[in-house]
C-alpha cells in the first residue's frame, strides 16, 4: 500500500518477538538443472555465502514470484529479485507511467511517460538479467482473476498503492496458501511484514477491516522518493529468505521505518483466532473485489462524448446544466483544467462514492481526466451508483487540447 498505513492496529505494541523456529522453504525445491558457467560468474557473490551457495542459487532459479504493482515499492523489489536470479518474475500493473512517478519508481525514465508500466518494467528487467523469465501482467487485480494469476506463482510481493487491493491480496494468499511479503509507505514512514501459510498472523489480523478515513495515497499525501526504495528492498530480502528458508523472516513482526528520525522499530503481533480470513472460523471463503473496482466490460459500456460535441454543448444555451467533474489529482488539476470543471480525484470516488458532489438527478455529468482512462472508471462507477446521465470525455484533455484548446496546460 504505497498509500495506506492504517493508524490504529488491532494488536498493540508488545515486547520483541521471540526468535521464530527455522522456516522451511516455501515449497520443496524441485530438481534444478546445474548452474551454467555464466550463471556461476553472475551469482558468484551469492555462491560464496554458505546460506545460499549453489543449491540456494538453483532454488532461486526455480522460484516463481509475482510482484503486485510496478510502483515505488514494486520497482526496487523487482529490480533486486531479477538481479538475484529469481527464475520467473511476474509484474502486475494496469497503469501507465506518469512524470510524477519518476522520483521514486526507479525502473522508468522520462521517455517511458505514457507507456504501460508492466510492459516497460518487463523490458528493463529482462535487460538486467536475460537469464530469467519476466512476465508482464498489464491488468487490474480483482476477485475474478486473482486465482488464475496467483496459481502460476509460489510467493507474492505486494507493493500495491490501494488499500482495497491490499485486502484482496492478503485474503487470496491466505485462501490459496501463498507466502506474502507486504509493505506500505506514507510520507516519511513505512512498514513491512511477511505472512507464511499456517505460521503467524495475516494482514487482516493486524487491520481487520477497511476503515473509513484511511490515509491518502502518494498522489494525495506526498511521499519521500527514496522511502519506497528502503521498503522495496526489505521486501526483496524477505522474499529471498522465505524462498530459501533462511534467517528469521518478518512473520508475526511488523517492521516500522521512520526516515526522518532514521529509526527502525518493530512490534509483535499474534494471529487472531477471530480473524475473518485466517481465524478459526473464517467468514471470508472467496476473495472479494476491492471497493470501487469495476470490470473492463462495465468500463466499455459507458456513454462517451467527443471533445467537439462537449465544446458544442458548453456553448449552447443549456450549458449551465452540465456538470464537469475532473477526476485527476489536485496538482494535475491545478496546472490546467476546463472552465467550470470541479475536481474530485478518482481515488476519492473509489473510496467515498459520489456523495460529496450532491449531483442533481437529471443533470448530465461529464467525467474528465488526462487521457481518458481514469474518467472511464469514474463514469462506470457513476453508472453503477445510479447517476442519471454520466458521460466520459473521450480521449480526455489530450483530445480536448488537440481539437479545441491547444493552449490548455497539461
Ligand atoms: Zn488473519
Amino acid at each position: 500500500m504505497s498509500s495506506t498505513i492504517s493508524s490504529t492496529p488491532a494488536a498493540s505494541a508488545a515486547p520483541p518477538a521471540p526468535a521464530a523456529p527455522p522456516l522451511p522453504a516455501a515449497t520443496p525445491p524441485p530438481a534444478a538443472p546445474p548452474l551454467s558457467p555464466a550463471e556461476r560468474e553472475r551469482y558468484s557473490r551469492h555462491l560464496l555465502l554458505p546460506e545460499i551457495g549453489p543449491a540456494g542459487q538453483q532454488r532461486l532459479k526455480q522460484a516463481r514470484v509475482l510482484v503486485i504493482g510496478a510502483g515505488g515499492l514494486g520497482c526496487p523489489a523487482a529490480l533486486y529479485l531479477a538481479a538475484a536470479g529469481v527464475g520467473t518474475l511476474g509484474l502486475l500493473d494496469f497503469d501507465r507511467v506518469d512524470a510524477s512517478n519518476l522520483h521514486r519508481q526507479v525502473l522508468f525514465t522520462l521517455e517511458d511517460v505514457g507507456a504501460p508500466k508492466a510492459e516497460r518494467a518487463r523490458e528493463r528487467l529482462a535487460a538486467l538479467n536475460p537469464g530469467i523469465n519476466v512476465v508482464a501482467h498489464q491488468t487490474e487485480l480483482c476477485a475474478a482473476n486473482v486465482r488464475a494469476l496467483f496459481e502460476d506463482y509460489e510467493l507474492i510481493v505486494d507493493g500495491s498503492d490501494r488499500i482495497g487491493t491490499r485486502y484482496l491480496v492478503n485474503d487470496a494468499c491466505v485462501l490459496y496458501g501463498k507466502p506474502l511479503v507486504s509493505a506500505a509507505i506514507h510520507r516519511f514512514e513505512g512498514q513491512a511484514m511477511s505472512y507464511s501459510p499456517g505460521r503467524g498472523p495475516c494482514y487482516r489480523c493486524l487491520f481487520p477491516e477497511i476503515r473509513d478515513g484511511v490515509l491518502p495515497n502518494c498522489a494525495q499525501a506526498g511521499v519521500l522518493g527514496v522511502l519506497p526504495g528502503v521498503l522495496g528492498t526489505v521486501q526483496a530480502t524477505e522474499a529471498i529468505k522465505l524462498l530459501l528458508g533462511i534467517g528469521e523472516p518478518l512473520i508475526g513482526r511488523v517492521l516500522v521505518y521512520d526516515a526522518l528520525s532514521l529509526r527502525f522499530d518493530e512490534f509483535h503481533i499474534e494471529r487472531r483466532p477471530e480473524c475473518a480470513v485466517c481465524g478459526d472460523h473464517p467468514s471470508i471463503r472467496e476473495p472479494r473485489d476491492p471497493p470501487g473496482f469495476c470490470t473492463v466490460e462495465e468500463q466499455q459500456r459507458v456513454p462517451r462524448i467527443s471533445a467537439r460535441e462537449l465544446a458544442r454543448r458548453l456553448a449552447a444555451a443549456d450549458a449551465a446544466a452540465l456538470r464537469l467533474i475532473d477526476v485527476r489529482e489536485p496538482d494535475e488539476y491545478a496546472r490546467g483544467h476546463l472552465a467550470r470543471a470541479e475536481n474530485l480525484p478518482l481515488a476519492r470516488i473509489e473510496e467515498h462514492g459520489f456523495a460529496e458532489l450532491a449531483l442533481a438527478r437529471e443533470a448530465p455529468v461529464v467525467f474528465i481526466c488526462r487521457s481518458g482512462v481514469r474518467s472511464l472508471k469514474a463514469c462506470a462507477l457513476a453508472r453503477r451508483a445510479g447517476v442519471a446521465t454520466p458521460l466520459q470525455l473521450e480521449g480526455g484533455l489530450l483530445a480536448w487540447q488537440a481539437a479545441i484548446e491547444p493552449s490548455l496546460p497539461l
